[in-house]
């Protein structure tokens, strides 16, 4: 029997990889535009690197992590993320005699063990840009609005939501989880399981569950926002002062917490705006002390990561969307936060008339699948044909 490609793992394939280039360049072009350059990282590094650098308590480390032995008897880890190893390389290479802020970026593959699902993957590709050793929060807004031209660049921004929210310094934030505690304790038991885990070894985490049934709970949580010292929400204001200056839209989101151990003060997110979509396309914040905490000298430091795969099925699916809203078509767009049969049982719930899927198969096939929900009928029909497909079904519905 033939082999196949581990699970949760692709490969990009001829037909993609246009699409690739075309992200990975306008990313390139957008940092470099702002005075970043490129670092090359190993895949892997000592696992002590991420389990100081991540977190212990984190789920990364915790349970994501591919660990193995070397035959030097070496405990090694497929990197998960970017930040850790490229912050070692920092302090290895004497990077802190440069002029601050150090502007670094780096574009490759991360290797987590997460349930496989559409948009996620066991290893993905996320575009990192880091910089280090510069306090000042008009970095932070620099930072961000960066981030925000890398998808402007790809004409995604209309349909991306930026969040931002401030979680403190690590006193602030050991204030308030010992608010969230108290408040979150007497309602344990209408949380999930997982939750509940989470509410002894990492009680932010609750915040960010997406398990319906915690979100009555989340939904009331006292806010971050009101246990900030005078000096976190001085420095939070300043951004957002900033990115005002700069004409940027966001919202602030104080339930935004973020996975990994190392955040403080800013933390953001860039989301897809489509109703019951809440995929993350990109995420970051300020990590003052993770140098440090690896060894180094007391630098600061702030970054994000843009998840490459996520783009990719963006760039596909949404320019079918907006063509098809521009013919009259009522469209939505579930992209990948469930599996696809809760997603076509929202898609019978929300009453529309056809479902178009695409999963990997497709998107490499370049054609998506188009359900007739009614009858269940299935057919296969090329992207750049979907919209003209789509348009033509509806006037057929229409007049009928
Ligand atoms: P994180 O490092 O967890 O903050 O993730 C940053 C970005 O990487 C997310 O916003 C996603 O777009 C992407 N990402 C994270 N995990 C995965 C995964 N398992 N598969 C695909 N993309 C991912």
């Amino acid at each position: 029997m033939a082999i196949k490609a581990v699970r949760g793992v692709r490969d990009i394939l001829p037909v993609e990889t246009g699409r690739w280039q075309r992200v990975e360049a306008a990313g390139r072009a957008t940092f470099e535009a702002y005075g970043y350059r490129e670092i090359r990282l190993p895949l892997f590094e000592r696992t002590e690197l991420f389990a100081r650098g991540i977190g212990d308590e984190t789920d990364i480390v915790k349970k994501e992590m591919y660990t193995f032995e070397d035959r030097g008897g070496d405990s090694l880890t497929l990197r998960p993320e970017a930040t850790a190893g490229l912050v070692r390389a920092y302090i290895e290479h004497g990077f802190q005699v440069e002029p601050k802020p150090v502007r670094l970026y780096t574009i490759g593959p991360m290797f987590r063990y997460e349930r496989p699902q559409a948009g996620r993957y066991r290893q993905f590709h996320q575009a990192n840009v880091e910089a280090l050793g510069e306090p000042s929060p008009a970095v932070d807004a620099e930072v961000v609005c960066m981030l925000m031209d890398f998808f402007r660049a790809l004409g995604l921004e209309d349909r991306l939501a930026l969040h931002v929210n401030s979680i403190g310094d690590a006193g602030d934030r050991a204030a308030y989880v010992a608010r969230l505690v108290e408040y979150l304790a007497p309602h344990a038991s209408s949380l999930c399981g997982e939750c509940q885990a989470r509410l002894g070894r990492n009680p932010l985490r609750v915040l960010d569950c997406k398990v319906p049934e915690c979100q009555p709970v989340i939904e009331k949580a006292p806010s971050i926002l009101d246990s900030l010292s005078a000096a976190s929400a001085q420095h939070f204001d300043h951004v957002r002062g900033y990115l005002d200056a700069m004409g940027q839209a966001y919202t602030v989101t104080p339930r935004l917490v973020r996975g990994l151990d190392y955040y403080v003060r800013t933390t953001f997110e860039v989301k897809t705006t489509q109703l019951g979509a809440q995929d993350a396309v990109a995420g970051g914040g300020r990590y003052d002390g993770l140098i440090e905490r690896l060894g180094g000298p007391a630098d600061p430091g702030i970054g994000f990561a843009i998840g490459l795969e996520r783009e990719a099925a963006l760039q596909r699916l949404m320019p079918v969307a907006r063509a098809a809203r521009r013919a009259g078509v009522i469209t939505e767009l579930g992209y990948g936060a469930r599996k696809l049969p809760r997603e076509l049982e929202r898609a019978n719930k929300l009453g529309v008339a056809y479902a178009v899927i695409a999963g990997d198969n497709e998107l490499a096939a370049g054609e998506a699948v188009l359900r007739e929900m009614k009858t269940g009928e299935q057919r296969r029909v090329p992207f750049a044909r979907l919209a003209d497909e789509l348009q033509a079904l509806r006037s057929q519905e229409v007049s009928a």
